[in-house]
């Protein structure tokens, strides 16, 4: 089945320079099923690419559908409910509410929707899950930086997404904890969770299906037994 669906996306941005381009006639599709590695230099729009994917940046131009919908054309409401239900987004930065513990930052989009129950269970699996059983009442600032980025990747799962956008889902976050995420995202995805992922790891390349290289905003697809050469 045809998820996520870019159609020459092109992203420019104004620089007191003039415009620059940094995403450029992107074309690819994303099957459910999928795990795919984006990887490249920093600065070559990975991050620009999977905004877009998330509907919270607009192209300048060309398409993207989600499930044959063209997000340009959802309203805010339809917008917020696509993210709420079918998406799960790793941003790259921070993202954690400062005031909510762990468990309740999991538990976040849960209550953004109707759904049964208080979601505590699932939210304490998830938590599990990523390595960080009994960390549920620690507030953000008490957290490391790669536990932070692991109560994020919880919440992103939180809602059991049909795409996971990750940008640098294992950035700050050690060798072995690591392993284990990209595990967990095997897993997720045998179940269901097609993924879209921007790397800069190698590592993780070799868990994925299918592996795409950005450069200066241009993305084309790699075979993945040529993985070793970035
Ligand atoms: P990556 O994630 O691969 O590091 P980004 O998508 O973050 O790349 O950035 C791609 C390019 O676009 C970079 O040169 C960056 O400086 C530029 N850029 C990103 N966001 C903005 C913005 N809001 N305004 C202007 N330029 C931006
Ligand atoms: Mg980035």
């Amino acid at each position: 089945m045809m998820l996520l669906q870019c159609e020459h996306v092109t992203r420019k941005y104004q620089k007191s320079a003039g415009s620059f381009t940094a995403v450029r006639q992107v074309d690819f599709c994303v099957h459910s099923g999928d795990f795919i590695s984006i990887i490249g230099k920093s600065g070559s729009g990975k991050s620009t690419l999977l905004n877009m994917a998330a509907g919270l940046l607009r192209p300048t131009s060309g398409k993207i559908l989600f499930e044959g919908n063209d997000l340009a054309a959802m309203d805010a409401r339809a917008m917020a409910h696509l993210r709420n239900s079918r998406l799960g987004y790793i941003p790259q930065g921070l993202s954690l509410l400062a005031n909510l513990n762990a468990l309740d930052n999991v538990r976040l989009p849960h209550f953004l929707q109707k759904h049964e129950g208080n979601g505590v269970s699932r939210a304490q699996e998830l938590l599990e899950q990523v390595g960080l059983r009994g960390k549920e009442n620690s507030y953000p600032a008490e957290l490391s930086g790669g536990e932070v980025k692991r109560v994020a990747i919880a919440r992103a799962l939180m809602n059991e997404p049909l795409l996971l956008l990750a940008d640098e889902p294992t950035g700050d976050i050690d060798v072995e904890t690591t392993q284990g995420i990209m595990d967990l995202f095997s897993t997720i995805c045998r179940d269901g969770t097609a993924i879209l992922m921007a790397t800069h790891d190698l590592d993780n390349v070799g868990y994925g299906n299918r592996l795409f290289q950005m450069s200066s905003g241009s993305l084309t697809e790699e075979k993945l037994s040529e993985k070793g050469r970035l």
